[in-house]
């Protein structure tokens, strides 16, 4: 293996001689300087190598070794490797780095060179870009994920310069999905946010504006293109050619921006593919407002397809996800990121849950028959960029007769709403004959890869069966020719072998090699070489039988080859009906699982209509029911009014009473119920949002190195200026990341505005009680609590919500359960039961004359310092710093600074 890794090395000259580079060296340096931003892996026989700085980036980005290699103007040539067979695996890691890699292979048989003269280099070019947003390989993509390439193009709108329009284009090569949108600045985070696009492109222009750069510069593999890829006069010409169409109208109404954005697409994935045009849908153009709007903060709050901690599992579309096939994952994964706004389209998709959850023989049997089906999409793709192999054409078979089969199943279905026949339908769009033509060509085992050969079944292709007889006859006689040489020279250990470099040989140990190499034995035997333990001869039998074996090898493989490249066409032919179908899979995947999970875990069918409702009643959290061992508290939540504007619930209640979970159980009620999908309830009621928001107080945001309060402030600022009656707001604990009175005011404020500028549907769970007091004034909103018992002095957690507020916070006895120092909690009750006293004797003022706290002299003990200092003490001994994050630490300080600022008198 190494002999052919460096055999072209060998022949550099010494390094002393270097005046210039070796011929090698001149075509690496020629082929880099084509391709400056990539990575290059430069195929050197059995490995890729990598030089220079790539050398130095990649060693270090993949744990291997450097090593150098001759000597460039006079400098060592820093090198490391990759072999082939472990390349991918590599390649995986680099991409999931943020690199781009150009794949440059041998394009000649290296003997091929070599005719030319002994310094003649092999012929080598790039084939091919990887680059993270236009991957193919199941080795290199998640089976369940969409990996979408997003183009993002600007225009300015207002001569003010304020105001900005963007045309987005996205495109996942390995399903040929390709979608377009116009958007605003905000609108453009939220679309990154729930399509997560492995790779965006954009100018260099737009990559270094001072407004967006720092945007940008947060998100992973931003490419930046040259001005060219951009250009709106050649991009209705770039699309339509892609398509071979004579104009882009057949596509619908595209804007300007939409058509530039989806032409600067299309030119990346061509110069990644070196030309070759993967099958594309045609661009579908999005609406603005057919997709409910959920923000970056929202989505990751909610824990929609992943945690807070960046794990699937535990988030909603883990416990939801009751998929058989990769293609049906990857579209329920879509559904959920991206809930409908229209309840005419939501009310189709439920229809067609609704029958499977009915018909449960349907259901059952569909999904038997989908746990078979292949991934015909990404099979597709594969084959038609020219990196599919036999496996693949096998997917296409059995995937066309999966779809066949099912079809056949649907139609015993009586009646079959608009999702399931139109599916049906599709279903039938490939051609049988096709698949038959690939089961009888194709073997029952099948290799990886196409060069590998033996993939054709055997009476397919009579040329093809001679050629192999004639290949394994001769394997036969070469074992018979092993027998005989054994017993002509009487050494029993006699083997015949093979290598790349000797080809067939024949092997004795070291103490037989003397008489193989005397009379009258070395007439026959040739010596070729002499190692360590063993000797090696050639003899003209073999030399001949070798290359009689070499050709018929070589004729086999060259029509194994042919025949999968007609049967590869075949299939590209056929790829706007396959796509057909495997989109249908994926659909009748989504709409029998979504009808199983309704089943196993009792979720109803939600009403989704035009009005302004949100009635919920016995809902539960769909995640948190699944993860308990205690049976889940129903609760409902009813935000609706008279009005033409929504109702806010004020949620008070100890910690640890569920008030979070209500809050978000309600928010992905809403979000499943617009996918598409039945919801953990007895009764549902929805008028269909159009935004959703959702904001935790004191986020911890370390990473980002913003403090906690900023972050928090920052977004519901955007909650406040975005919100309108058609949304819903889900804010907890705002106010929590600063001292008591900024943050209760904060608060307070932010409900008045909720109710009465954004008038839209919110709940709002809060530790300050004061705030119930805004029920008196502000006439939708609704205060309710959640329920605890006080029981010989511990509180017991009900988890119900029921009107009113909370009667007070229980802090003592919730840090009592968390297992606090006995003395600390007692020393606790000492404090708040003087504070309370003393609060007694002077009570605070109400809250409901405003402008607020004319009075704060009232809330203040009549001897603060005293106080303070006790209640500061108390805490710094509760502290053990050895046990604590340093989340843990900050908000500890948080609360020490806020309980030593001085309080005026
Ligand atoms: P809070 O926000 O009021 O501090 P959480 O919503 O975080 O409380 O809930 C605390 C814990 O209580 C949850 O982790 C969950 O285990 C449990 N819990 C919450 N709501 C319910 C419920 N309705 N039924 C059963 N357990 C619940
Ligand atoms: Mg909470």
């Amino acid at each position: 293996m190494d002999a052919a890794r460096n055999l072209e090395l060998q022949e550099d000259p010494p390094a002393e001689a270097a005046a210039r580079p070796s011929p090698v060296m001149e075509q690496y340096i020629e082929i880099k300087a084509a391709n400056p931003d990539s990575l290059l892996f430069y195929r050197m026989g059995d490995f890729y190598e990598l030089f220079f700085e790539d050398a130095e980036v990649a060693s270090r980005a993949l744990g291997i070794v450097l090593t150098k290699r001759g000597k460039h103007l006079g400098r060592d040539i820093p090198m490391c490797g990759v072999p082939i067979h472990r390349s991918d695996e590599y390649l995986h890691r680099l991409i999931a780095l943020g690199h781009r890699v150009a794949v440059c292979e041998q394009l000649e048989d290296p003997a091929e060179a070599r005719k030319r003269g002994s310094k003649s280099v092999v012929r080598r070019d790039v084939v091919r870009l990887v680059t993270p947003g236009t991957l193919t390989e199941d080795t290199l993509l998640d089976a369940r994920r969409n990996n979408y390439l997003l183009a993002v193009v600007r225009a300015r709108v207002s001569s003010a310069g304020e105001d900005m329009r963007f045309g987005i284009a996205w495109i996942d090569i390995s399903t040929g999905e390709f979608r377009i949108a116009e958007c605003d600045r905000m609108g453009l985070a939220a679309e990154i946010a729930r399509l997560e696009p492995g790779e965006i492109v954009v100018s260099d222009a737009l990559y270094s504006d001072p407004e967006l750069a720092p945007y940008l510069r947060t998100l992973p593999a931003v490419t930046p293109l040259t001005r060219d890829v951009f250009d709106g006069a050649t991009a209705e010409r770039r699309l339509s050619d892609y398509f071979a169409v004579a104009t882009t109208d057949a596509f619908g109404a595209m804007s300007r921006l939409e058509l530039n954005a989806a032409a600067a697409c299309i030119t990346y994935v061509e110069r990644t593919q070196l030309g070759k045009r993967p099958p594309l849908s045609p661009p579908v153009r999005e609406a603005s407002g057919s997709t409910l709007s959920i923000d970056q903060a929202t989505r990751s709050n909610l824990e929609l397809v992943r945690t807070l901690g960046g794990d699937r599992r535990g988030s909603l579309l883990a416990a939801i996800d009751r998929t058989v096939t990769p293609a049906g994952s990857r579209l329920l994964a879509q559904r959920l990121a991206a809930p409908l706004t229209d309840p005419a389209q939501i009310t189709k998709r439920l229809d067609a849950v609704a029958t499977f959850v009915v018909d449960a023989a349907t259901r059952s049997d569909i999904r038997q028959l989908l746990n078979a089906a292949p991934d015909l999409a990404r099979s597709l793709s594969r084959l038609v960029v020219g990196r599919g192999g036999p496996r693949d054409l096998a997917a296409i078979r059995d995937g066309i007769a999966a779809a066949k089969e099912i079809a056949d199943r649907l139609d015993a279905l009586k009646s079959a709403p608009a999702e399931i026949s139109e599916a049906a339908k599709a279903l039938r769009q490939p051609n049988p004959a096709l698949a038959q033509e690939l089961g009888a060509a194709l073997a029952d085992e099948l290799p990886l890869f196409k060069r590998d050969g033996g993939f054709v079944r055997a009476g397919y292709l009579s040329a093809l069966d001679e050629a192999c007889a004639l290949r394994d006859e001769s394997r036969k006689v070469i074992a018979q020719l092993q027998v005989g040489y054994a017993d002509e020279t009487g050494v029993r250990a006699l083997k015949i072998r093979h290598n790349n470099v000797l080809g067939y040989f024949v092997e004795v140990t070291a103490q037989h090699g003397d008489k193989l190499m005397t009379a009258p034995l070395n007439a026959r035997f040739i010596h070729r070489q002499t190692l360590a333990g063993q000797v090696r001869f050639t003899t003209t039998e073999l030399g001949e039988l070798e290359a009689k074996i070499a050709n018929a090898a070589d004729r086999a493989l060259g029509l194994e080859l042919e025949t999968f490249e007609k049967l590869a066409a075949a299939v590209i032919a056929a790829s706007g009906a396959i796509k057909a179908a495997a989109e249908a899979l994926a659909l009748l995947d989504v709409a029998s699982a979504l009808a199983t999970l309704a089943v196993e875990r009792g979720y109803v069918r939600p009403i989704v209509d035009p009005s302004l409702e949100f009635v919920i009643e016995g809902g539960r959290h769909p995640v948190v029911e699944q993860m308990i061992s205690e049976p889940f508290v129903a609760n409902d939540c009813n935000l609706t009014t008279q009005a033409d504007a929504g109702k806010i619930w004020l949620l008070t209640g100890p910690n640890m009473a569920g008030k979070s979970t209500f809050l978000r159980q309600n928010a992905l009620i809403a979000v499943m119920a617009q996918m598409g999908g039945f919801v953990p309830a007895k009764r549902a009621t929805i008028g269909a949002l159009d935004r959703l928001f959702s904001r935790v107080g004191a986020a911890d945001d370390l990473a980002r190195g913003r403090s906690t309060f900023m972050v928090e402030m920052v977004e519901t600022a955007a909650i406040l200026n975005q919100a309108g009656p058609r949304s819903l707001v889900i804010l907890d604990e705002i106010g929590r990341g600063t001292a008591t009175f900024d943050g209760l005011s904060i608060a307070w404020a932010a409900i008045e505005h909720l109710h009465e500028v954004n008038r839209c549907r919110a709940l709002f769970a809060t530790h300050f009680h004061e705030l119930t007091a805004l029920s008196a004034t502000l006439p939708r909103l609704h205060n309710a609590t959640v329920r605890v018992k006080e029981w010989q002095g511990e509180v017991v957690f009900l988890h119900e919500v029921v009107p009113g507020a909370a009667d007070r916070s229980y802090g003592i006895q919730v840090a009592k359960l968390a297992g606090l120092p006995p003395s600390v909690i007692e020393r606790a009750k000492i404090v708040l039961a003087k504070l309370e006293a003393e609060d007694r004797a002077s009570p605070r003022g109400g809250f409901d004359d405003l402008p607020l706290f004319a009075a704060p002299a009232k809330l203040a003990p009549p001897d603060p310092r005293e106080a303070a200092l006790e209640a500061l003490i108390a805490a710094l001994q509760a502290l053990n710093p050895d046990e604590m994050s340093p989340r843990d630490a900050l908000e500890a300080l948080y609360a020490l600074k806020t309980k030593a600022a001085p309080k005026k008198g």
